[in-house]
């Protein structure tokens, strides 16, 4: 097996020296075990936040995988079946089966399994909770989103426009802003060549926004949430662009522009509604099917390419879901 190990916690943007590849001899899976191979990796942006709390210097890197049963000491787990497990960054892996999602049983054929680490996985459940469950998207209202051009956001608008909304995204690429507006955004800009934030979002929504759904933070939010309307709700999704600061950053803290406006704001976590993960991923496939949403995915080929595909899209070389093809 080969496996990735963080070396050193990363200190700001991670560099090649953090990561070293690694090879062990796996034992014969034990009564009730199962030996899996990946099939595809995810590379995700809460992998540099959590590993300062989830990971010691050599640990093996986290991270979930779609991997395929390649020796079976569990009937529940036939051989050349698949599952997503969360196994690191690893290819080959001895393990219990306690953790491990069996593939949906009827996943179509023509739909490539590595969906179940982006839009029919994790992130389009995250997508799918903020909206539902923290903002309560209604009709008519106006969304903005950022980040959009990636795994979470651009499942989120989407979801937005089946539920009859208007959506405005941001993105960090002309490529992204067209493939945006190929998915039926409603508007979209490039945050990195706007001269000003808040006139985009303006241009964009001249009556402001509904809801807000935050992966960015920084600099963006503070332009953003003086363009909410009144009453509007926040939902706290991410903040990608402070993961690598070295130094936290402090203020402008928008306090009053939240009183004012009367906003709402709420942080979350997909996992909140792992109760419902089941039912949530049949509705996100079914979308699927129905073309209602499409699934574009950045795919590096190769797992000895895992550092440089998690580098690549923490500098935003994505566009879509970012996945490691082993
Ligand atoms: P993406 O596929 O969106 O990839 C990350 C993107 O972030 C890059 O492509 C890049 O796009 C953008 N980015 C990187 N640096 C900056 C920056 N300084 N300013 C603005 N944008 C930046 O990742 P995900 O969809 O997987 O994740 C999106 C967000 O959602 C992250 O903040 C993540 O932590 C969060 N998340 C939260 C979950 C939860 O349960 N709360 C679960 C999953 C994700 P660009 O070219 O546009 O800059």
């Amino acid at each position: 097996a080969k496996y990735w190990i963080l070396t050193k916690h990363f200190n700001g943007f991670p560099k090649d020296s953090d990561f070293e590849l690694k090879v062990e001899e796996l034992s014969e899976p034990k009564d009730g075990e199962v030996l899996l191979e990946a099939v595809f990796l995810s590379v995700d942006p809460y992998m540099r936040p959590f590993s300062r709390v989830r990971m010691k210097e050599g640990d093996a890197m986290i991270g979930t995988q779609v991997a395929k049963v390649i020796q079976s000491k569990n009937a529940a787990f036939p051989v050349g079946s698949h599952v997503v497990a969360r196994c690191g960054w690893r290819t080959h892996t001895v393990c219990e089966v306690a953790g491990l999602i069996p593939i949906m049983p009827d996943w179509p054929e023509d739909v490539s399994l590595s969906l179940a680490l982006g839009t029919v996985g994790m992130p389009g459940l995250t997508a799918l909770y903020g909206i539902e469950e923290v903002l309560g998207l209604k009709a008519g209202e106006t969304l903005l989103v950022n980040a959009a051009a990636g795994a979470v956001g651009s499942v989120v608008g989407q979801i937005a426009k089946i539920k009859d909304c208007k959506v405005v995204g941001s993105a960090g690429s002309e490529a992204k802003v067209a493939f945006l507006k190929e998915l039926g955004f409603d508007e979209a800009f490039n945050y990195k060549t706007v001269t000003s934030l808040e006139e985009a979002l303006k241009k964009a929504s001249p009556q402001g926004y509904d809801c807000y759904f935050e992966n960015v933070g920084g600099p963006f939010s503070t332009a953003a949430l003086p363009q909410m309307k009144d009453f509007g709700r926040i939902a706290v999704c991410g903040s990608i662009s402070v993961y690598n600061d070295t130094t936290p950053q402090t203020g402008p803290y928008p306090h009053l522009t939240m009183i004012f406006k009367q906003l709402k704001m709420e942080g979350f976590m997909q996992s909140r509604w792992e109760h419902k993960h089941p039912e949530s991923l049949k509705r996100l496939m079914g979308w699927v099917k129905e073309g209602k949403l499409q699934c574009r995915e950045h795919i590096t080929k190769g797992f000895d390419n895992m550092p440089a595909a998690f580098m690549g899209m923490l500098k935003g070389e994505n566009i879509g879901k970012a996945v490691v093809a082993v």
